[in-house]
């Protein structure tokens, strides 16, 4: 299974269009490296990819990585896509693949956020012919032909603790995040969590049996926003659980034994001070065993 990191920033990516805080000044200025919004491109073979999540920066992510380029006139090598939730930096690439002619993406997402994300319509198309939106809410997700996933990509579904889209309310609902357990031909797991409010029970437990993790880094503290001046709202009240404080997600990850896993975070705020390398944030993350996810890392499992 090859595995690459097409985007490693939450919303806005790294610099954000209208923002000049530390990082994305120094990502302007070239001293910390450009993030684009995360996704992450997943094959079995080379040959058929599934994208986990669609950010905005999709086709910049296609332009930048061969395999995922077209190989006659038209046409695309993705053929399914894997949705956690229907927040826009996580879906909105949609909007970037309706040319997709009579080729049929396979899109697969909990039942409620498709019922969210298709409810818009810049994104309902994809729930039509040529193309389907399959309920993937918990549990390994049955095959469906032509689809890579259930055919050699063996995929499950992890209801986790999450929010809606601030579009939808917000609401505490299961099925609002999903992560995913990716198996590879050789037995060896990757898990997909990029949004989450906490790491319950569940999630840590696929954690712990996970070979390759990517865990959502967005915020190292819940007050991050407020402190750096960019926004009023709390981590927490986005649907994301920080990194440090009593209920952060180093805390529980502290307990998950992580010496024998490659364990990342993603989906990274530019407001996170975990990105400016010299930082104190910096170096507790690396004391947990924690690197943070690069866009165009390429892992083989
Ligand atoms: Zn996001
Ligand atoms: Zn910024």
């Amino acid at each position: 299974m090859i595995v690459r990191v097409l985007g490693s920033a939450a919303g806005g990516g790294v610099p954000q269009w209208n923002c000049a805080c530390t990082n994305c000044a120094a990502a302007r200025t070239g001293a910390q490296p450009r993030r684009s919004q995360s996704s992450l491109a997943v094959s079995a073979d080379g040959d058929r990819w599934v994208l986990l999540n669609v950010s905005p920066d999709v086709a910049g992510q296609i332009e930048a990585h061969p395999p995922l380029q077209p190989r006659g006139v038209r046409g695309t090598p993705i053929a399914s896509i894997l949705l956690t939730d229907a927040n826009v930096d996580h879906i909105g690439g949609l909007v970037t693949l309706r040319q997709a002619g009579d080729h049929r993406f396979t899109v697969r997402s909990s039942a409620i956020v498709r019922e969210i994300a298709t409810a818009q319509p810049a994104f309902a198309p994809f729930a039509r012919a040529p193309h389907r939106w399959l309920a993937a809410d918990a549990g390994a997700l049955p095959a469906a032909d032509g689809d890579p996933i259930g055919a050699e990509l063996r995929v499950r579904a992890i209801p986790v603790p999450g929010l809606t889209p601030g579009f939808a309310g917000r609401e505490a609902l299961r099925g609002a995040v999903t992560a995913y357990a990716l198996t590879s031909a050789s037995g060896a797991t990757l898990v997909f969590a990029p949004v989450f409010a906490a790491i319950d029970a569940t999630l840590a437990a696929e954690i712990r049996a996970a070979d390759v993790v990517f865990l959502d880094g967005s915020f190292f503290t819940d007050d991050e926003m407020i402190a750096t001046g960019v926004g009023d709202k709390y981590a927490t009240a986005l649907g994301h659980a920080p990194l440090t404080g009593p209920a952060g997600s180093l805390a529980t990850l502290a307990t998950c034994e992580l010496g024998g896993r490659r364990c990342f975070v993603t989906h990274v705020n530019n407001t996170n001070p975990i990105l400016d390398a010299g930082s104190a944030a910096a170096a507790t993350l690396a004391q947990h065993g924690i690197a943070i996810a690069t866009d165009g890392l390429v892992l083989e499992l």
